[in-house]
């Protein structure tokens, strides 16, 4: 008996058959793209969640949740359900899903291409200190006590128990894990988007002296970097990690044309 290879091409479609794709979604930017697929009849696609929020909005897609096992698990899952193309459109930091797409997609031969928001670009008056992973971020705060506005989702909160001498608020979407909390640490939960004075007067009435965040680009969250220019605070400001060897695009318009283009434009 003759096994297929892993990198043979998907069995011929039938013309006219909608295109397969799938895509890694949790963000706005995945949201939007589905939103476009749903209302075109050129596409049949399929929306994928970690299932890391407890009330995940809607979707325009059928949606399917969880996890796929690694790269291998991905790939065994793409190639079960004939998808043609797959757009990773995780969030900025969502590391470990983009490196199982790229891994998943050119075991296949699938076309991949990740659709993700702009960071965000220092401007005139922001006092930015860059860092490049939360546990840089935890250091940067240096030896003295400081406020601190923790606004890096739960991912990462556990190495600000390296700096425990500090005084945290946290916010997130969903409760964190007690354990990861540094001492001094009080929690609000909340969703964006943020209005930017709103979120001056959290940072006054919560006597904020400096704020750490990832750049996660967009719009929803960019009130407190605004905020924080506004008030003259430091922002500690975590990189996204480098997303290497993977078509990109920020624009939508550009993801869609991706999906159109025939394998061999
Ligand atoms: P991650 O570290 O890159 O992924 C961890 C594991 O979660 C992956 O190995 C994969 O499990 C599973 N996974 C992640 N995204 C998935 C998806 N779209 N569909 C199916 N499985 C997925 O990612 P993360 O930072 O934990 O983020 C998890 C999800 O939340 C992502 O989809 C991301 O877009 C969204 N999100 C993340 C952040 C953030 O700050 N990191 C913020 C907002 C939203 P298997 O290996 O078992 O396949």
């Amino acid at each position: 008996m003759t096994r297929p290879s892993p990198r043979a091409p998907p069995a011929a479609k039938t013309p006219g058959a909608p295109l397969r794709v799938l895509i890694l979604g949790g963000v706005g930017e995945a949201r939007r793209l589905a939103e476009r697929l749903a209302g075109d009849p050129r596409f049949a696609g399929v929306m994928s969640l970690a299932g890391r929020t407890s009330a995940p909005l809607e979707q325009s897609l059928p949606t399917r949740v969880g996890g796929f096992g690694g790269a291998e698990g991905l790939r065994r899952y793409l190639a079960a359900e004939g998808f043609d193309k797959v757009v990773d459109a995780t969030h900025p930091f969502a590391a470990r899903i983009q490196a199982n797409a790229r891994l998943a997609c050119a075991a296949l031969g699938v076309p991949l291409i990740r659709l993700s928001r702009p960071p965000w670009r220092k401007m005139d008056g922001d006092r930015w200190i860059e860092a490049a992973d939360t546990v840089a971020a935890a250091r940067l705060l240096g030896p003295a006590p400081r406020r601190v506005f923790l606004t890096i989702g739960r991912q990462g909160v556990g190495d600000f128990r390296l700096a425990p001498w500090h005084e945290y608020l946290l916010r997130t979407i969903d409760p964190p894990d007690p354990n990861d909390l540094p001492p001094r640490c009080e929690v609000i939960l909340a969703r964006g988007p943020f209005a930017r004075d709103d979120e001056i007067a959290l940072m006054r009435a919560a006597r904020i002296d400096v704020v750490v965040t990832k750049n996660s680009g967009g719009a929803a969250t960019y009130a407190k970097i605004e905020a924080a220019r506004a008030l003259g605070l430091h922002v500690v400001m975590i990189a996204p990690p480098l997303c290497l060897g993977v078509m990109v695009t920020h624009e939508i318009d550009e993801a869609l044309d991706f999906l159109a283009a025939s394998p061999s434009s």
